[in-house]
């Protein structure tokens, strides 16, 4: 019995599986959180700060029970999740699913699916420990991009402020030395940056790995565009895709530079109203894949 968050996982994916088992375990049932593929460098801090163990890599789910969190699309999920008996879902992504059984979906338009499982707790009259709420706040203000983000609701807001108190943390401070971990660019590959934060999408049939970096000054990556896109191409050659989109978004600018590789490039053009120079282009006011980058290009596709 296994609760994860998507593939490339992200802070928001590793606290929300943990929290969310802890919670089960509370109520009397017994699941186990768990991860598809590699921490990151952002989730390796929060952990280390809480203390709390990363859970435990899995990459075959047949036969088991399992709830999904931070994610509902088979593309993002465990390879062979079709053999698995799906029980719940926990998400704040738009819903691409379809499942043969009734089960238990709880999604909601708020900043992270931390959120959600924050709400859980109150809903049963679960006390939070530090170590949890410090791992479920440190996943809204990752998701969140500290609040910068548009995706954030005002429910995000109130319960990171109850949960930065009971964890005895400044969120504003801990937001900034969390996202300085995120984005130690000079140390990464051009692969890291561009499948670290990842995601596989089909529009209309056509395949699409959009990944995302969140920087202080973008800079520092810019500088690399080249390297980014001859790693972009033999991205897309490997994985047979028709686009591979780069968003490198300046949390202070709040903006993001997109780079693209693809069959065509109409369709990010039209999606966004802009032309492309040497695969790239600015996207002024662009800070969030799920809401500001997946719906328009699902519509020009
Ligand atoms: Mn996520
Ligand atoms: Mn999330």
């Amino acid at each position: 019995m296994y609760i994860f968050g998507h593939k490339k996982p992200d802070t928001d994916s590793i606290v929300s599986a943990i929290a969310y088992a802890e919670l089960k375990r509370k109520l009397g049932e017994e699941w186990k959180p768990a991860r598809l593929g590699e921490i990151n460098s952002e989730t390796k801090l929060v952990l280390e700060r809480f203390g709390v163990d990363a859970p435990e890599e899995i990459s075959s789910v047949k036969g088991s029970k399992v709830i999904l969190v931070d994610h509902n699309e088979f593309d993002q999920s465990a390879d062979d999740i079709k053999e698995a008996e799906i029980v719940e879902i926990i998400d704040h992504h738009k819903m691409k699913f379809s499942w043969d059984k009734p089960i238990y979906i709880l999604t909601k338009p708020v900043g992270s699916t931390s959120t959600i499982i924050a709400e859980k707790y109150m809903e049963h009259g679960v006390e939070f420990t530090k170590e949890i709420a410090g791992l479920l706040l440190s996943g809204i203000l990752s998701d969140t991009v500290i609040f910068k983000s548009p995706t954030t609701t005002e429910e995000d807001k109130e319960i990171a402020k109850k949960l930065a108190e009971i964890a005895g943390v400044d969120m504003n401070e801990w937001g900034i030395e969390m996202f300085k971990a995120k984005s130690r660019i000079s140390e990464k590959t051009a692969e890291e940056l561009v499948t670290g934060d990842s995601k596989i999408y089909e529009f209309s049939g056509k395949r699409v790995l959009i990944g995302q970096v969140e920087v202080i000054d973008d800079s520092e990556v810019l500088q690399r565009k080249e390297e980014l896109l001859e790693e972009m191409r033999k991205i897309k050659e490997r994985e047979s895709l028709f686009g591979v989109m780069l968003l490198i978004t300046d949390i202070m600018k709040e903006g993001s530079t997109a780079l693209v590789i693809a069959d065509e490039i109409s369709p990010f053009e039209k999606a966004f109203g802009v032309n492309f120079k040497n695969g790239e282009a600015y996207l002024e006011g662009v800070m969030s894949r799920k809401k500001q980058v997946v719906p328009p290009l699902e519509n020009a596709f």
